[in-house]
């Protein structure tokens, strides 16, 4: 999964005992599972399910820990129409008072077989029912969301023969392979539930292909889905990044481990952007004209990287503590600094390596990242790690209250801590060896098929020492249980570069600002506010805990109003902070606090401030050499 909430409002069985563990489940047989997504624009899918079963007591679970989003988030809220049928009856069904997501049934005497149906309500919001997957003409099916399956089950064990039913008229997407399609839908190769739940379909009535490998194998498919047919059309530019983005992996890594690989990529202001990934595909959702916007384009250029990237480290090697067995059994996310951000640090760098961000996109881009985690005072009670044990916690959490509370910040600050990590191997090794060494030895090796080797924080501290020698296990735990004050920025400065301020807006948050409608004068005042006329108008979407504006009384939630007597827009607000500075009087702003107004008066005099990366003398450009292009450029 992609980090996408900073800016915006958005919102023990062992191992041993499942596999010994008695069901009435005839082992061997696939379960049939019929899906009909015809209704997908009314926001319902429906199921159909048939188990091989014996007589007895039985009972099936509905997905709750789901891969990628590492939380137990599964929306059983919205799992409705549950019935099971056997010998051409109802069966009646109880659920667990404790376990929510179980239904305890007594299969009758005589059936071998068990019907189950059940509806899931799509949410058009997201919230904690979840997050909406359908518009009025794009649908993503995440199979976990419409399926049970027999509790105490190794996901790997149990087989699934899948048939779907799309809207007439829709096209669709998935790596999971097609047996037969006819006029009575689309038949799926039976797979086990671990494949079925990793290859999800995209579908929708305007749907374009692009091959981002042509003549080689393995095969390298963009698949995009959008609301209009012209924004479902990638521009001849973004194609050439893409497929030097496939190039650039072959060259890191010297092995792949799928048998093909679909990007599926939903355009429609109607899902909640993000991303999640897969072993052969990944489901990436963004604004319907991304395509066509560079401002949007700019600020999603890591998204597929990072979901690509996620195929070797995430899905073939995964912490142990993440690689579970089955859907029910809880996950521990403590190694996320490693699944999320060793990829969210390479889905930064590949998108440099292939051309997506220019080297000054990539500067402006780790300028932004390293102020605001260098100004983080949540830092002070909660490390990294916390935050990483925590991720389930933390996903879908809100925007008011992170930089106090911290949120899934093991994305953006591992970024910093695994430039250190890449920046020092190529000190101690004279430039000879890096990052990619570390790369090619631990995410390699045989290839051409999806495989789960998990790790542990040792496996990742020796595969490291392999490749130069040093107490790597005591350096990374420094870094992720480190209580600041600042940042981790040892390795921006290995790499020719530190963070400085000035007046001139940064162009990464200058993208941002403009696709997510609120200004950031995060290093001025202390705050992010919605522009007034958008979602969340005039909205504070956080005040930096300890900010002049925190300090004149202002919190996340209030409405701005005025700045010194005057209806606010974005250009008066930034008026007045070049106008304040160097003077005396403070800056006025006028905020609503549900039914009452306050003046909030904040003494600030140094202007408007954003971070940017500033050369450090005499040092050379590493960051530049990272950021090169390793494979021949593809035409
Ligand atoms: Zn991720």
């Amino acid at each position: 999964m992609r980090n996408f909430m900073r800016f915006i409002i958005v919102l023990i069985i062992s191992f041993f005992e499942i596999l010994s563990s008695a069901t009435a489940q005839q082992s061997g047989k696939a379960v049939k599972l019929e899906v009909d997504l015809r209704e997908a624009a009314r926001r319902i899918y429906h199921a159909k399910m048939e188990f091989p079963v014996k007589p007895g007591p039985f009972t099936l679970v509905y997905p709750k820990w789901i891969p990628g989003e590492h939380a137990p988030n599964g929306p059983i809220v919205d799992v409705t129409g549950v019935k099971f049928f056997a010998n051409g009856k109802e069966v009646s069904w109880r659920r667990n008072t404790v376990d929510l997501y179980a239904f305890e049934c007594e299969v009758p005497a005589g059936a071998e077989t068990l019907e189950a149906t059940l509806d899931y309500l799509l949410p058009t919001e997201s919230g904690t029912a979840g997050v909406p997957s359908a518009s009025a003409q794009v649908a993503v099916l995440p199979w976990n969301l419409v399926l049970l399956y027999p509790k105490d089950t190794k996901s790997d064990d149990v087989k699934f023969s899948a048939k779907l039913r799309i809207p007439v008229g829709w096209k669709f997407a998935t790596a999971l392979p097609v047996a037969k399609e006819s006029s009575e839908g689309i038949e799926f190769e039976t797979v086990s539930l671990t494949t079925l739940v990793d290859s999800p379909v995209l579908t929708g009535a305007h749907m374009k292909t692009y091959d981002l490998s042509p003549g080689q194998k393995p095969a390298h498919r963009l698949n995009t889905a959008a609301d209009s047919a012209a924004m479902a059309e990638a521009t001849p530019e973004e194609i050439t990044v893409w497929r030097q983005l496939v190039a650039e992996t072959g060259s890191l890594f010297g092995a792949r481990h799928y048998r093909h690989y679909d990007f599926l990529l939903a355009l429609t202001d109607h899902l909640q952007p993000n991303g999640l990934e897969h072993h052969e595909s990944s489901d990436n959702r963004v604004p319907e004209r991304t395509l066509h916007d560079p401002d949007i384009m700019e600020t999603q250029m890591d998204l597929l990287s990072h979901e690509f990237f996620h195929s070797w480290n995430g899905k073939y090697r995964r912490p142990a503590g993440l690689a579970t067995p089955n859907y029910q059994e809880p996950m521990r996310g403590e190694l996320l600094w490693v699944y999320e951000g060793l990829t969210q640090y390479y889905g930064v760098i590949l998108a440099a390596r292939s051309g997506g961000w220019k080297p000054e996109g990539l500067r402006e881009y780790l300028a932004s990242t390293a102020a605001y985690l260098n100004d983080r005072p949540g830092r002070a009670w909660r490390d990294l790690e916390d935050a990483a044990i925590s991720a389930q916690t933390l996903y879908g959490g809100r925007t008011a209250g992170n930089s106090w509370r911290r949120s899934v910040d093991y994305y953006d600050e591992s970024t910093l801590i695994w430039l250190e990590v890449d920046t020092l191997i190529r000190e101690k090794t004279g430039g000879k060896k890096s990052l990619d060494d570390f790369c090619r030895a631990f995410h390699g090796g045989e290839g051409n098929e999806p495989k789960l080797i998990p790790y542990t924080l040792d496996d990742v501290a020796a595969a490291l020492n392999g490749v130069v020698a040093n107490d790597w296990k005591k350096f990374l735990l420094e870094r992720v249980r480190s209580h600041g004050p600042g940042a981790p920025l040892g390795g921006l400065e290995k790499s020719g570069w530190r963070v400085t301020f000035s007046s001139t807006m940064n162009e990464h948050q200058k993208a941002v600002e403009a696709a997510e409608h609120a200004v950031d004068a995060e290093y001025a005042l202390g705050f992010f506010v919605h522009y007034p006329g958008s979602d969340n108008a005039d909205e504070f979407a956080e005040v930096v805990w300890g900010s002049p504006a925190a300090k004149a009384g202002l919190t996340a939630g209030m409405k701005l109003v005025a700045v010194n007597g005057r209806k606010w827009t974005p250009d008066i607000l930034r008026e007045a902070i070049r106008g304040a500075k160097g003077g005396k009087e403070p800056i006025e702003l006028l905020v609503e606090n549900d039914d009452f107004y306050q003046t909030a008066k904040i003494d600030y005099h140094e202007g408007e401030r954003y971070p940017h990366l500033e050369a450090i003398a005499g040092k050379a450009d590493v960051l530049g050499e990272i950021a090169k292009a390793k494979a021949p450029p593809v035409r």
